[in-house]
């Protein structure tokens, strides 16, 4: 399909460029980036997400080191660990896998990470930044993974109507702030739209960039999109399916066949936005380890 947004070989290209500047890095006396990734607990999608940030750390020559606890962990025990990291100078960046056990406060962890090591970008220092637009600080890898593909495929934001469907933290907020920004993949403007909004199929309809952040599969449908527009689909939820190995498969927000029969440029899932989240969170780590050079 020509009209796909290939977030796996983009995410390639820009690994390729991560992984030159460690070893010139490298080759320069200095060591290479070090990324943390604390894993409490058993759930099954944090493990996968885990230990593929773990492969990509290894394949651009970051050191990626992944603490792993059980869910019995205390949230004194936790904090105790992350102070322990933000002090520890041979660690630039450090992650703490969401969702936490229900006894663990996720709010109070994410803050008691440095904000200079926080390349999830989720501190109040980051967010406070990203809306600022003040770029000294780290961006959610999600949102960042998806400003490098639209700048990858030269996709122009300025002037442009984008929705954003979902409001969260980690995706739908810092996505709709990016775009309404005045950089390179922003100038846009920028309705967000959330379980409230009412006549969302029409909001949809005046788009010319949509992000689908909401967690529904199929939710963003071909009859939502205007011909032409450039559909970003961010859903990565997990459905049976029996004639997969795994006994599932990740479904996407938006109904792929009916809505890429309109647009002018579509994410697929997987092989879209969940190799530029990845993408996004190395190269805010290599950012973090810079500042200390
Ligand atoms: P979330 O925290 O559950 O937020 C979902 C958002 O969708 C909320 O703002 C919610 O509105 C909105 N929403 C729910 N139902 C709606 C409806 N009927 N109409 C309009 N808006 C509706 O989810 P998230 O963390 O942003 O994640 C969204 C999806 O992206 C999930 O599938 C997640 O797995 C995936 N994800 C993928 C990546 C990746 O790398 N590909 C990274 C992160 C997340 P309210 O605020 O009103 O509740």
């Amino acid at each position: 399909m020509d009209n796909l947004l290939d977030g796996k070989t983009v995410s390639n290209h820009f690994k390729q460029r991560i992984a030159d500047e460690v070893s010139e890095m490298v080759s320069n006396g200095h060591r290479p980036p070090h990324l943390v990734a604390i894993l409490v607990g058993e759930d099954g999608g944090s493990k996968t997400y885990v230990a593929a940030k773990e492969k990509a750390c290894n394949l651009v020559g970051f050191t990626g080191t992944i603490l792993r606890y059980p869910d019995t962990i205390t949230q004194d025990e936790l904090i105790a660990k992350v102070e322990e990291i933000n002090n520890d100078t041979e660690i630039d960046g450090l992650i703490v896998q969401l969702p936490l056990p229900n006894h663990i406060d996720e709010n109070l962890v994410t803050q008691t990470i440095l904000p200079e090591k926080d390349v999830d970008g989720f501190h109040d220092i980051n967010m406070g930044k990203l809306a600022k637009g003040d770029n000294s600080g780290y961006i959610s890898a999600t949102p960042l993974g998806i400003t490098m593909l639209l700048e990858y495929y030269n996709i122009e934001t300025s002037g442009k109507h984008a929705v954003v469907v979902g409001r969260s933290n980690i995706v739908g907020r810092p996505m709709s702030i990016l775009l309404s920004n005045s950089n390179k993949t922003g100038n846009a403007t920028v309705t967000v739209c959330h379980s409230r909004t009412k006549n969302l199929k029409e909001v949809c309809l005046q788009a010319d960039i949509i992000v689908a952040a909401v967690g529904i599969p199929g939710f963003v449908k071909g009859g939502m999109i205007k011909e032409g527009a450039v559909v970003i689909d961010v859903g990565t939820t997990r459905v049976d399916d029996d004639t997969k190995k795994a006994g599932w498969r990740l479904c996407g927000d938006v109904d792929f066949d009916t809505a890429s029969a309109k647009a002018s440029f579509i994410t697929p899932v997987p092989g879209g936005v969940g190799p530029m989240t990845i993408t996004g969170l190395l190269n805010n780590t290599l950012k973090a380890r810079k500042r200390t050079l």
